[in-house]
C-alpha cells in the first residue's frame, strides 16, 4: 500500500484490549483519509443520542494519505468524537509533528473506545502498544505531563498529546495539546479524552511512508512550494504570523469589540502593530514539511509577564482575548496563551464565555458576589487571568463558565440568554460575521457551527471567483448571493482536512492548493489517480455524512442560523455601520444553499437521492429508520410536508 501506513489501531480502555486492523483502501478512495474516515467510523459505530461522556463515545485520531510525506504541510491530523460542546460531530484539526510521527509508527487512525477504571496513558512505540498507569500524572498540566512522560520513557524526542486539568474536569471546551504547543481545539475533544480517563498518548515512530511515485511527488512538491513562496501572502504570514491581521480587521470594521457591543475603530489596536508583535519573536517555527512556517517562538523579556516563553500566538487568540474583552495589553497575550495551553482550554470558546460574563457584570446582572470577588471589568487583565484559573479548575464562578458561554447564559437566563451570540451553542470564530454574508451562511451550515475555518472564504476578486466557481456574481462580501461560494469553500476545507494538509496553504487562505493540486499530490502518494472533480465529490460525501450525523442528533434547518445579538442588531458604528443579517434575505440564501447541496429545502436534511448518489445508502437507511429522511421530491408526501 502506498500513501497510507496500512493499519488502524483500536484501543478499548474498558477491557485493555488492543487490536490492529488492516486499513481498508476502499475507505481511502471514498473518504480520502483523516477527517473523512474519522467521520465514517464515528457514524457507523456510535449510536444516535449517546452522551458525549459515555464510554461508548469514540475518540478517533486520523492522519491522511499525505501525512508524513514531503508534500507541502503534510502534517495535519483530525481528532473526532461526539462533541462535548454542542450536539453534533466534534472535530478538530491540528498541525505540528504528532500526526507524521503516528504514521511513521505505522498507523493511519487510532480509535479509542471505553473508559479506563483509573487514569492511564497509551504508549505507541512502533509496533508495540501499551496502556500504562497515569495516576501520578493526573492534576498535572500539559507541559508537566509532556516532560514527565518523556523522562519516564527515557526519550526526549517522543511526541506527546495530553490533556490538562480542564480535560480531566470535563470543561466543555477542553482541548488536547500536542507537543506542548499545537492544539486540537473548540469542540471539547479534551473533555472526551478526560471522560475516558486517558491522560495522554505518547508516540515514537521510526518507520517511513512509501509513496507510489516518488519522482512525481518531489516534482509536485517543488512546483507547489515555489508557487506558495511567490504568493503575495507568503511573506506576510511567514514573517508576522496570523496575529498581525488584527489591524487589517480593525480597519475593515470586523472585530468583535466588548462582546459585539461596539464597532471599530478599537482604541487598543495601536498596540497590535506588526512590529510590536514581532519584537517578541525569537525564532521562526514550521510544522513538519511546511514551507510557510507561520508559527514563531516567543519570549517576553521584561514587564509584568517577563519570562513567558512559548510558541504559536495566533489571531485565534489575540482577537477573542484582545478587543473582544477590551484588553489592549499585547504582552498579556503571551501569559494568557501559555495558561490556556497548560490547562488545556480553547482560546476562542473560553474568551467568549468570559466576554459574556463581563457584559453581565457591566449590566449589573451579576456582581462581585457572583464572581468570587473578581472585578470582571472590560480590559482588566488580572481578572481575565484569575478567571482562566477558575475555569480550568472548575472552581466557584469558573464552574459556570466551564459549561461554555451558551449554557452559562441559559442558566443566568433573561437578557443574558437573549443576547448571547452563537450558532447551535457554539461561539463565533474571531470576526464579526454581520458584514460578510458568506461567513453567515458558512458558519450557519458547516459541520462545526460558527467556525471561521470551515468554509468562509477570503475576499476574492471577481476574476478569480469566475475561474473557481464559474460566476463573479458572488464577489461582493455584503451580497446575499453566497451559496455557490460557500459550497465551494466548505468542500475545499473538508478536502484539505481529509488529505490532511494545512488550510493556510490552500485556496481558503488565498494560497496555492485547490482541488487539482490536492488531486495530483494524492495520486502521486497513493497511486490512485484522482482529478479535481473526484476530490470535490469526496468532500461532498464527507459533508453529507457529517450532516447526517447532526440530523441523527436532532439538528435541522431551524438550527442553521446565528442567534443572539449578532442576529438581531446591526453593527453600531465604524466602516460597517448598519450591516446586519436580514432575516428574509438570509432564508433565501439558505434555500439556495440547500438546493445546491441537494439537501431538502424544508428541513435541511440531505435527500435520499443525494445520499445514494454519494454511495451513502446505509446512511439514507439509518435516517429513514429514524423517520428523519425527507420525502422524495415530486411525491404526494413531499407536497403534503
Ligand atoms: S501554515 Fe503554519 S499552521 Fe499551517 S502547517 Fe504551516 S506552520 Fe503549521
Amino acid at each position: 500500500m502506498y500513501g497510507w501506513a496500512g493499519t488502524i489501531l483500536d484501543v478499548d480502555l474498558s477491557c485493555g484490549k488492543i487490536r490492529k486492523e488492516p486499513f481498508d483502501q476502499s475507505l481511502g478512495k471514498d473518504y480520502l483519509g483523516g477527517r473523512g474516515i474519522n467521520s465514517r467510523i464515528l457514524f457507523s459505530e456510535v449510536r444516535p443520542g449517546i452522551d458525549a461522556a459515555s464510554p461508548d463515545n469514540l475518540l478517533i485520531f486520523g492522519t491522511g494519505p499525505l501525512g508524513g510525506t514531503v508534500a507541502p504541510s503534510a502534517n495535519r491530523m483530525s481528532v473526532t468524537a461526539k462533541s462535548f460542546a454542542y450536539p453534533g460531530i466534534g472535530m478538530s484539526n491540528v498541525g505540528g509533528s504528532f500526526g507524521p510521527e503516528l504514521k511513521w509508527a505505522g498507523y493511519d487512525h487510532v480509535v479509542i473506545r471505553g473508559r479506563a477504571e483509573e487514569p492511564v496513558y497509551i504508549f505507541i512505540d512502533d509496533d508495540t502498544v501499551t496502556i500504562r498507569p497515569a495516576k501520578h500524572l493526573w492534576n498535572r498540566n500539559t507541559w508537566e505531563t509532556d516532560r514527565l512522560i518523556k523522562n519516564e520513557l527515557g526519550d526526549p524526542n517522543i511526541k506527546v498529546a495530553s490533556i490538562g486539568p480542564a480535560g480531566e474536569k470535563l470543561v466543555r471546551f477542553a482541548v488536547i495539546l500536542f507537543t506542548m504547543h499545537r492544539v486540537a481545539g473548540m469542540t471539547g475533544m479534551g473533555a472526551v479524552m478526560g471522560s475516558k480517563n486517558l491522560k495522554a498518548i505518547a508516540v515514537r515512530g521510526t518507520g517511513s511512508i512509501r509513496v507510489a511515485d516518488p519522482k512525481r511527488m518531489i516534482a509536485l512538491t517543488r512546483e507547489i512550494t515555489n508557487r506558495i513562496m511567490q504568493n503575495p501572502y507568503y511573506r506576510y504570514f511567514s514573517v508576522h504570523g496570523s496575529p498581525a491581521s488584527m489591524l487589517v480587521a480593525d480597519k475593515a470594521g470586523i472585530l468583535s469589540i466588548r462582546n459585539f457591543q461596539q464597532a471599530s475603530p478599537w482604541e487598543g489596536a495601536v498596540n497590535f502593530k506588526k512590529s510590536s508583535i514581532s519584537q517578541y519573536y525569537t525564532r521562526d517555527k514550521a510544522c513538519h514539511a511546511c514551507p510557510l512556517h507561520c508559527s514563531h517562538f516567543f519570549e517576553v523579556k521584561d514587564g509584568p509577564y517577563k519570562g513567558e516563553k512559548g510558541e504559536g500566538v495566533e489571531g485565534g487568540l489575540v482577537y477573542p482575548f484582545g478587543p473582544n474583552l477590551g484588553n489592549s495589553s499585547l504582552e498579556s497575550m503571551f501569559r494568557i496563551l501559555n495558561l490556556c495551553n497548560q490547562y488545556g482550554m480553547d482560546t476562542i470558546e473560553l474568551p467568549f464565555a468570559i466576554a459574556a460574563a463581563m457584559e453581565w457584570y457591566q449590566q449589573g446582572i451579576i456582581t462581585q458576589k457572583d464572581t468570587d470577588g473578581i472585578e470582571l471589568e472590560w480590559g482588566n487583565v488580572d481578572a481575565i487571568i484569575a478567571m482562566i484559573h477558575k475555569v480550568g479548575n472548575r472552581e466557584g464562578f469558573g464552574d459556570l463558565l466551564a459549561e461554555g458561554g451558551y449554557r452559562a447564559s441559559l442558566k443566568i437566563g433573561g437578557k443574558a440568554a437573549e443576547d448571547y451570540s452563537h450558532c447551535k451553542g457554539m461561539g463565533m470564530g474571531s470576526d464579526d460575521p454581520r458584514l460578510m454574508k458568506a461567513y453567515v451562511l458558512s458558519g450557519s451550515t458547516s459541520t462545526i457551527p460558527g467556525h471561521h475555518e470551515e468554509g468562509y472564504p477570503p475576499a476574492i476578486s471577481p476574476e478569480k471567483m469566475k475561474t473557481l466557481i464559474g460566476t463573479d456574481r458572488e464577489a461582493d462580501p455584503t451580497s446575499y448571493e453566497k451559496a455557490a461560494t460557500t459550497v465551494y469553500y466548505q468542500n475545499l476545507c473538508t478536502m484539505t482536512d481529509a488529505v490532511e494538509i494545512c488550510k493556510f496553504i490552500s485556496g481558503w487562505a488565498e494560497q496555492e492548493i485547490h482541488f487539482q493540486e490536492a488531486a495530483d499530490l494524492f495520486s502521486a502518494a497513493t497511486g490512485i489517480e484522482r482529478d479535481a472533480e473526484q476530490m470535490k465529490l469526496a468532500a461532498e460525501r464527507i459533508n453529507a455524512l457529517e450532516r447526517a450525523f447532526a440530523v441523527r442528533e436532532g439538528i435541522s434547518r431551524e438550527d442553521d442560523r446565528f442567534r443572539g445579538r449578532i442576529a438581531r442588531e446591526p453593527i453600531q458604528g465604524g466602516p460597517c455601520k448598519g450591516e446586519e443579517i436580514d432575516p428574509e434575505k438570509f432564508e433565501s440564501m439558505l434555500d439556495r444553499y440547500y438546493e445546491l447541496r441537494d439537501w431538502d429545502v424544508k428541513t435541511g436534511i440531505p435527500s435520499r437521492a443525494k445520499l445514494e448518489m454519494l454511495g451513502l445508502d446505509d446512511v439514507a437507511k439509518a435516517l429513514s429508520d429514524m423517520g428523519k429522511l425527507p420525502p422524495q421530491k415530486n411525491t404526494p408526501e413531499y407536497q403534503e410536508k
